[in-house]
């Protein structure tokens, strides 16, 4: 450890090493002697004057990865005590507390006529400063997270876990410091809440339902698919947008129950349509996570065969490649599914993470255009350059295109002009509940 320094302290003494025994990370209080100091400073703060919970995020989690990885663990390990020391002396007064891996916690009542945001000013620029490893400065990205305690609304834990994101926000976006907000307490909160829920209502299976949006052959009009999506009645907050729900399903095991139900009820849907003469092909959204459940392809292939399915007419619709966590055991699952003639579909192809080497990781049967692209194509003529561009791509790559997000004839027109395959969008149909799609498929 002897060359690994903290630049910050070096304006008061050549910084060294720590002691061991002398460790300022073992002379830190805990997070509950934090929560009843925060309780009674909450209590004085309407009498007292001001007072603030500070979280300090001495280094971001990436940050930390990367440096073990090239630095090792003793370096990494010390960067918390090494930091410490350095905060001590300038808020060697306050009682610091432990209240995360790499966080620390303390409340701050600022002296009379001082600034306080003088204080986290000084504050940001010492913990601005890079660690020094053999004379390489490295960038460990430090944020503060800030509750006024005046304004803080909730419980201890709430605000501390509040302040705790705020400092994890300000390491992220590199601001000297970020303010904690409420709302995100109260967006924790009913995600908590939803979590919880969740796995109630998949037990119970009442509260889905899956509606189905039309996808038309842009050439003959006609509807020759439809794409499955899911519907969450929550008991108590009414309708949860699939958008807010299944990030969290996603970080739980429930994507796992939820893609099967989803798939089920698609399936079953689908045999029903055949059976009364509509050959639909059905496409159903499927995680990245499924992907990492080593038995996806079984279990798929088990579940339609149970169905009477042919496979060719499923499909499954899959974004975020680079998000795998086991990309070989992904990228063989893939294989396999299109080995059993099941198609696959790059989904909201053309915003957020999706890029060309995508279309290397997934070797896909379809893309689908992203519905933000192609609703900007009747301001944007650099928009519809490139939805025009991705559709020639597409094609030279032997993939079919789905046009998403069509909402008007012009749209639809030029898309069929150079000859998109498919449309799907507000033009031809919201997404509908099953005998609605029913009624709508019989009168177009
Ligand atoms: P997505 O796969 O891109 O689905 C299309 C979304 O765009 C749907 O929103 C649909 O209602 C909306 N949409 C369709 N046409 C238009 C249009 O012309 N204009 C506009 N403005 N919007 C249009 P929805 O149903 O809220 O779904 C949101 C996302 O949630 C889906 O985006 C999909 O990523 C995810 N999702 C939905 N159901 C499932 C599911 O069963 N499993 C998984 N893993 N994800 C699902
Ligand atoms: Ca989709």
């Amino acid at each position: 450890m002897d060359d690994v320094v903290s630049r910050t302290a070096s304006s008061a003494a050549p910084p060294t090493a720590p002691d061991p025994l002398e460790s300022h990370t073992a002379r830190l209080q805990g997070r509950e002697a934090l929560l009843r100091v925060l309780q009674a400073a909450r209590q004085k703060v309407t009498t007292e004057g001001e007072a603030y919970l500070v979280v300090i995020n001495i280094a971001d989690t990436k940050a930390y990865d990367e440096i073990i990885r090239i630095f090792g663990y003793s370096f990494a390990d010390n960067i918390m005590d090494i930091r410490l020391a350095a905060l001590e002396i300038q808020i060697g007064h306050l009682t610091l507390h432990r209240v995360g891996f790499w966080s620390i916690g303390f409340i701050y009542a600022p002296a009379r006529r001082e600034q306080p945001s003088h204080f986290f000013t000084a504050l940001a620029e010492l913990l601005r400063a890079p660690m020094i490893c053999r004379g390489i400065p490295i960038p460990i990205r430090a944020g503060i997270g800030i509750c006024d305690l005046f304004k803080g609304v909730g419980s201890t834990e709430d605000l501390l876990q509040s302040t705790f994101m705020a400092g994890q926000a300000s390491s992220l976006s590199g601001h000297g410091w970020t303010l904690s907000n409420p709302d995100i307490a109260q967006d924790h909160r009913r995600a908590f809440m939803l979590i919880a829920d969740l796995g109630d209502s998949l037990a119970n299976q009442t509260a889905f339902e899956l509606n189905f949006q039309p996808r038309l052959d842009l050439r003959s009009g006609k509807c020759t698919a439809v794409e499955a999506l899911l519907r969450w009645r929550h008991p108590q907050l009414g309708p949860v947008a699939p958008g807010e729900f299944i990030p969290i399903a996603e970080m739980t095991g429930l994507m796992r129950v939820l893609t099967d139900w989803v798939i089920a009820r698609a399936v079953a849907h689908t045999i029903d349509w055949h059976r009364k003469g509509m050959a639909l092909n059905v496409s159903v959204n499927i995680s990245v996570r499924n992907l990492d459940e080593p038995d996806f392809v079984e279990r798929l292939s088990a579940l339609i065969g149970k169905f009477g399915l042919p496979p060719k007419y499923l499909e499954l619709e899959l974004s975020e490649a680079r998000a795998f966590m086991n990309p070989d055991l992904a990228k063989a699952q893939l294989a396999a599914l299109r080995a059993l003639g099941i198609r696959i579909a790059i989904d909201d192809f053309g915003t957020g993470p999706s890029s060309l080497d995508y279309l290397e990781t997934c070797p896909a049967d379809i893309m689908k255009i992203s519905q933000s692209l192609t609703r900007a194509m009747k301001d944007r003529p650099r928009s519809k350059a490139i939805v025009k561009s991705l559709t020639a791509m597409a094609h030279e790559l032997g993939m079919q295109v789905v046009a998403e997000g069509v909402e008007d004839k012009h749209t639809a027109a030029q898309l069929t002009s150079w000859n998109c395959d498919f449309g799907q969008g507000f033009l031809f149909s919201r997404p509908l509940a099953p005998t609605a799609f029913e009624a709508w498929y019989l009168a177009n």
